[in-house]
């Protein structure tokens, strides 16, 4: 059997607070997410998603506890490591998209293979081929002050799907989205979920987290135990 995508053992993450609080953003998370699978991260605000979506796309470290991205350990890589795993294991998609601004929508989702030293021409076939695939071939030249924001994430999601990543994770991808916008992008995650990829996504919307096969509710930094459900199903 190959590993599961993410494992997560005992996952605690403390921030500096004011003077000397200190904030326990997770408090001991168990989490297993399996190849293939479409998960849905719910919660309040404040409950520790994305401090566990960063942690889990290397963009951040916990303080304690053990994270295996592919049965990799991760506490055993220095920064340029975690740099290394995030640029070609994890595609990672944001709410307010993160593109570069005067850069068209071509060269925004280039850079990850930039970064990896993939040659000119292979990088721009590999990047119109993701723009392809997210409905944005005409849209090649365009720069993001002149798209949509449905139009803007999805160039953000060709750009984490350019390298193949392992996983693709998206704290609220449509949290700066219309609601035609917000059902074209939530159509796409489920071709691509249809397609083999994992998938993992924090949502305040009931609509995501009924498209996804599984829904994880978090409180207080803590994934709450599948019983503690009722009511929310
Ligand atoms: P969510 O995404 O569910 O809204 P977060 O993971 O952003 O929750 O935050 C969890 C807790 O950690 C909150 O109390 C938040 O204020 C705190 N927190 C998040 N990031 C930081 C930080 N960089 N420094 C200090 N506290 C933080
Ligand atoms: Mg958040």
């Amino acid at each position: 059997m190959t590993a599961p995508v993410i494992e997560v053992r005992g996952l605690t993450k403390v921030y500096a607070g004011e003077g000397d609080a200190e904030v326990r953003a997770l408090g001991g998370v168990d989490l297993t997410v399996h190849q293939g699978e479409y998960v849905a991260l719910m919660g309040a605000s404040g409950s520790g998603k994305s401090t566990l979506m960063h942690i889990i796309g290397c963009l951040d470290t916990p303080t304690g506890g053990e994270y295996l991205l592919g049965g990799e350990d991760t506490r055993s890589l220095s920064e340029d490591g975690l740099a290394q795993i995030r640029n070609e294991r994890i595609g990672f998609v944001f709410q307010a998209f993160n593109l570069l601004p005067r850069t068209t929508a071509l060269q925004n989702v280039e850079l990850p293979l930039v970064y990896r030293g993939v040659p000119a021409r292979e990088r721009t076939e590999r990047a119109v081929r993701a723009l392809e695939r997210v409905g944005l071939g005409e849209r090649l030249y365009h720069r993001p002050n002149e798209l949509s924001g449905g139009q803007k994430q999805r160039v953000a999601i060709a750009r984490a799907l350019v390298q193949d990543p392992t996983v693709l994770l998206a704290d609220e991808p449509t949290g700066n989205l219309d609601s035609k916008s917000t059902r074209d992008v939530l159509e796409l995650f489920d071709e691509l979920h249809a397609e083999g990829r994992t998938i993992m996504l924090v949502t305040h919307e009931d609509e995501v987290g009924a498209r996804a096969g599984r829904v994880i509710w978090m409180r207080d930094g803590q994934i709450l135990p599948r019983e503690g459900l009722e009511g929310h199903a």
